[in-house]
């Protein structure tokens, strides 16, 4: 895959080496480095892909930043970078549709220009809407989200943003406004909530009534955060910086809390809790206890890092032939569980059958070593069966089955 270009103008060498060692580190882009405003002129010519850009506000051939509006004209997004800076030149650079204006004088700072980097990158995957009856209001915040790359949708009332909800999947954040006709803010939030989460969409509210109270009522409404009107640009990205942080961390917690480490399948606790899930309902099911063969000896011979990898081959099968409605999960060291969900108990059988033979035609390929693996499986049905424990104990009595009766099998209950 090709990398993306970040095209860095900073006059002092050392500095410049030092950011664009880092971020090649970090962030997995190419820094273009040059030196002064010609040389940058130089590079543009030859290629202008450039993602973003890195600015130094006084170069030798450009004191002023002049670098800022030749970059900002070939429509390249901006940050400047500046050892300090006024309150003028701070309007003035903001004005201009900069991104944000970063310093340059201690490792902190370095570390805060990555973080906006970086946060930048991921604010393209990420769709906000904007939700407010004034035209000017709505225009002016899309223009500032978009130029922090977001996706924007903007919504003159409730309704229409109810309707965008089911239409755009991606929303991740809504901007809503208190005072619109028909639904309000207070009204629009309680029905989002209904729905979704404050983990799953965030929600910002703005208003610039001084009703006593309403910042509480949004908040106990189930908004993330509260901005009163007017508040500036800085106000606006921090805040919605700071709910998009705290969504991914929710979701970073939940997603280690239910998924195994290794092999990024469902982990045993989180498996019992959607099975237990299903078995409420009437539906029949299948479960398979999956248990690699001599997988000992796979470790003794090549190494337990080896190990890990066939497991992450093996587990990466399982999830490539079974669909998102399938229960996939490791219950611990090499053996595996999967419940197959509304099938007839002979297409169950008729599927770990050709699993068993996926599974054995595949192999793992490490250091040109080509690595081959056989799994033992059990199965066992719902039927009319009281419990999930009594479905698991019989399949994996046929998994013991399997074992002895010379592995690379599978044996029904
Ligand atoms: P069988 O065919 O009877 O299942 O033999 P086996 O060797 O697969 O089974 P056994 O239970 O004797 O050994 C399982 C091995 O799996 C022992 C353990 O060290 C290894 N193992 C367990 N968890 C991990 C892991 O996370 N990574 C690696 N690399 N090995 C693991
Ligand atoms: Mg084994
Ligand atoms: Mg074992």
């Amino acid at each position: 895959m090709i990398k993306e270009r970040i095209l860095l103008v900073e006059d002092n060498k050392s500095l410049s080496k030092l950011i664009a060692k880092k971020m090649e580190e970090k962030l997995d882009v190419e820094v273009i480095q040059a030196y002064s405003q010609r040389e940058t002129e130089d590079f543009l010519e030859e290629n202008d892909d450039f993602f973003i850009a890195l600015l130094d506000l006084n170069l030798p051939d450009a004191p002023n930043g002049e670098i800022v509006d030749f970059i900002l004209s070939k429509g390249i997004p901006s940050i400047v970078l500046t050892g300090n800076i006024d309150e003028n030149t701070r309007e003035t650079m903001l004005q201009k549709g900069v991104i944000d204006y970063v310093f340059k004088t201690s490792m902190e700072d370095i570390n805060y220009i990555f973080s906006l980097i970086k946060r930048v990158m991921k604010n393209r995957d990420i769709r906000v809407m904007v939700v407010d009856d004034s035209s000017v209001v709505r225009n002016n915040i899309k223009n500032i989200l978009s130029k922090f790359m977001f996706k924007v949708n903007v919504a003159a009332h409730g309704e229409e943003a109810l309707i965008y909800l089911d239409d755009y999947k991606d929303i991740r954040l809504i901007l809503v406004d208190y005072n619109m006709p028909v639904i309000d803010g207070l009204e629009f939030t309680k029905l989002v909530r209904e729905k979704y989460d404050r983990s799953k969409i965030g929600i910002i509210s703005m208003t610039s009534s001084d009703e006593r109270f309403i910042s509480a009522k949004f908040l106990k409404m189930g908004a993330n955060d509260f901005l009163h009107k007017p508040f500036d640009e800085e106000e606006l990205i921090c805040r919605i910086n700071n709910t998009l942080e705290n969504i991914e961390n929710i979701n970073a917690l939940s997603k280690m809390a239910n998924y195994d480490f290794l092999t990024d399948v469902y982990n045993r606790r989180y498996f019992f809790q959607k099975i237990k899930e299903f078995f409420k309902g009437k539906n029949n099911f299948a479960l398979a206890m999956i248990d690699i063969d001599y997988f000992k000896k796979i470790n003794d011979t090549y190494g337990h890092d080896v190990g890990d990898i066939v497991l992450k081959k093996i587990a990466q099968i399982l999830k490539d032939n079974t669909k998102g409605s399938d229960i996939v999960s490791r219950f611990g060291g090499e053996e595996f569980c999967i419940a197959l969900k509304d099938v007839n108990n002979e297409a169950a059988v008729r599927f770990f059958s050709k699993l068993r033979s996926v599974i054995a035609k595949e192999k793992a390929v490490i250091d040109n070593k080509q690595i081959s693996f056989t799994a033992s499986i059990g199965v066992s049905f719902r039927d009319d069966k009281d419990s999930i424990e009594e479905i698991l104990k019989e399949a994996d009595e046929a998994l013991y089955r399997a074992k002895n009766g010379g592995r690379n099998r599978v044996e029904i209950c």
